[in-house]
């Protein structure tokens, strides 16, 4: 027996310590009472459907329940509650007692059941001033008629939870975003289990039907052996992931999916681990009486895998040769949407229902959510009925076309697209991105850019494009300096950013440009001026080049010596080069530069004209295309003959090969790249 203390800290009298002892145990006692009524009911005497007309007339209610306003009354305006109008409306006819109908307006306020609630208005009239609770859905009661009785919609709200494969958390949040009232966690489980046993016949049912049919088309299909049995596929999913060192979940469900009708016909889920059951172990006590879901015991993965060795592989002739386990693959799916993997439902009751869930979605379609709704005793709902019918039509449409000879065409050509579109991009920019980059010197990173397709535009007149003047102001002298403020004018528009720069603006650069940095902020001839950052100066510059109709040249004083260098030079380090060449047509003293370029990439190709890998068209027409032998010694370094490949055919934007498409003469050009390395 307890030793128990009294206020001033001596011990108490036996007499009163047996009473508190008995007091707190009868309390314990009656607590397990109340538990096992909820987990061990059986749902078909439980739940007792009254129809709401009913329920209006209270009878089972005393005089004294009727008059009682509870003192948690909240305003009609406090949140939102799902109503039903038509239930509503027909309650709202008369008073209780007297004819007169009765009005929102005159609320005393509103009580919440989860999804919805019972609203308070006292009769206007002078004689009479009852108290009318008006429910806002319809509800059912147990097997005591007491309370409130139980709202059918705080119920599909439990089984509309496992539909969407989310849990009370998300249910809530997503609630509560909407300013409905939120269902509390207790009363979510008890309306879950109360769904549970319904929908664990519905599933059972459901799987029989399904092997039924399975075996009545297995021995149509083959009349001359009909004790050859049925084709089964299996498969088991866990439901959490591995985590690489070990696959082992705490749970798992296997499934056999029959070969004809593609349906579910058995599935077993073993969870070897409760909730309960672990909280009162880790506290050294018994657990409380609950409905324990734990059926297996032992690490999941290898006992059932040595379960699966000892009762299959002598039967091995069995086996039949089936070939897929899609079905399978596809189910596991359906219940990792159920149960998405990153959550953990092993320990969870819910886990079981989600996967009869699954097994009744797989085999009924998406209306099983109607079916379930009715056989619990509720109304299938004519938006869940049409929202059913329109997923089961899409899942139709879905799987007739990915069945077709066009789908499957179409998801190989999309495949071969995709495909080549990131190898060209690889063998041109060079890899960009793998496991720790950020940790080399960006100086070894090979990332230089192989130019890209000339748009055929580059070679229009010249004549007839607009003329921009531009101008850089940079932090020194040198070419890799940094701009610190760009400028450009046109007959009539002009642009003028200054740029944050990166290094410091040496005083040379500044006695002449009168900009200066302080800290943070940069000043022209001592005053403030705002000022971007590198990549968003850039991007307005090229911006303002792409607004003109036509591409612009570019013209300036002293830009081929110096200018140009660092404008080029930024924009490569920011890979904005291929921008700049899209926006504008040429700089004007440079034009004669990009000619200057295509001969020079020509002239690098004289060996291979000599060797007679290239005729001199081809060597022409690559060199036009902006491409120099070196660009191909790149590409074969970065992916080899599939480099060099994806360079050659590489389509522009009008769907014309770069250079050539001919195997051989790409096999000659590797070739001569091998010998001479
Ligand atoms: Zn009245
Ligand atoms: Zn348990």
């Amino acid at each position: 027996m307890p030793s128990i203390r009294n206020h001033k800290g001596r011990f108490s009298r036996t007499k009163s310590v047996k009473k508190i002892t008995k007091l707190i145990l009868d309390r314990v006692q009656q607590k397990h009472k109340n538990n096992n009524r909820v987990s061990d009911h059986s749902y078909a005497t439980f739940c007792n459907p009254v129809t709401p007309t009913e329920n209006i007339t209270a009878s089972t209610l005393t005089d004294d329940d009727l008059t009682y306003i509870p003192p948690d009354l909240v305003p009609l305006s406090h949140c939102r509650l799902v109503t039903e109008l038509d239930t509503l409306a027909n309650q709202l006819k008369s008073c209780r007692e007297c004819t007169i109908p009765l009005h929102l307006h005159d609320a005393k306020g509103v009580r919440c059941y989860g999804l919805t609630g019972i609203v308070y208005i006292i009769c206007k009239a002078s004689s009479c001033q009852t108290l009318n609770r008006i429910k806002l859905g319809k509800v059912h009661f147990g097997r005591e008629k007491k309370g409130v009785g139980i709202f059918y919609v705080n119920l599909k709200a439990a089984t509309g939870m496992i539909h969407a494969g989310i849990g009370e958390t998300q249910l809530n949040n997503f609630l509560s975003s909407l300013n409905v009232h939120c269902i509390d966690a207790k009363t979510l489980k008890i309306r879950e289990n109360e769904a549970g046993s319904v929908l664990e016949n519905q599933a059972i049912m459901s799987q029989q039907r399904h092997l039924q049919m399975e075996i009545l088309n297995s021995t149509t299909e083959d009349q001359t052996d009909s004790t050859s049995g049925i084709c089964i596929s299996t498969d088991t999913c866990w439901q959490k992931k591995g985590s690489g060192r070990s696959y082992n979940s705490l749970s798992g469900v296997s499934t056999l999916i029959g070969k004809t009708t593609g349906k579910v016909v058995n599935h077993k889920v073993r969870i070897s681990s409760c909730r309960i059951c672990e909280r009162a172990k880790g506290r050294g006590i018994l657990p409380r009486q609950h409905k324990c879901r734990k059926n297996w015991s032992g690490w999941q993965r290898s006992d059932l895998e040595k379960l699966f060795i000892q009762k299959m592989v002598p039967q091995s002739k069995k086996l039949s040769n089936l070939g897929s386990s899609q079905a399978n693959e596809s189910f596991n799916n359906l219940i990792a949407l159920k149960a998405p993997k990153t959550k953990h439902f092993s320990t969870s009751a819910s886990f079981k229902l989600q996967s009869q869930l699954s097994v009744l979605q797989k085999n009924e379609g998406y209306n099983y959510i109607s079916e379930l709704n009715t056989s619990i005793g509720l109304s299938p709902g004519n938006e869940t009925l049409s929202r059913g019918n329109k997923l089961n039509k899409k899942r139709e449409g879905n799987k007739n076309i990915s069945k077709s000879k066009q789908g499957k065409k179409q998801r190989k050509f999309l495949k071969k697209k995709r495909l080549q579109k990131t190898t060209v991009a690889e063998v041109k920019e060079g890899r960009t991105y793998h496991s720790s980059i950020g940790l080399e010197d960006f100086a070894t990173i090979d990332i230089e850019e192989i130019p890209a397709i000339p748009e055929a535009e580059t070679f229009t007149n010249i004549d007839d494009a607009p003329i921009v003047c531009f101008d850089l102001e940079t932090t020194g002298l040198s070419r890799y300096s940094d701009i610190t403020q760009i400028a450009a004018c046109t007959k009539d528009s002009s642009f003028s950013r200054y740029i944050f720069p990166d290094q410091q603006i040496s005083r040379e650069a500044s006695e002449i440009t009168k900009i200066t940095v302080v800290g943070q902020k940069m000043y022209y001839k001592g005053n403030a001026v705002d000022y971007k950052h590198k990549h968003e100066g850039m991007t307005d510059f090229l911006t303002y080049l792409s607004n003109f109709t036509d591409k612009p040249v570019l013209v300036g004083h002293n830009i081929k010596r110096f200018d140009c260098h660092v404008l080029f030079h930024t924009l490569k380090s920011m890979n904005m080069y291929s921008e700049l060449c899209a926006n504008e047509l040429a700089f004007s003293p440079s034009y004669p530069q990009l000619y200057q370029m295509q001969l020079t990439n020509l002239k690098t190709f004289e060996k291979l004209v000599q060797s007679k890998c290239l005729s001199k068209a081809m060597a022409l027409k690559t060199a036009k295309s902006n491409l120099g032998l070196q660009h191909f010694q790149l590409a074969a370094q970065r992916n080899n003959m599939a480099g060099i490949k994806a360079l050659m055919t590489e389509k522009s934007s009008t769907w014309v090969v770069r250079v050539t498409s001919n195997k051989q003469i790409i096999q000659r050009v590797y070739e001569y790249l091998f010998s001479h390395k």
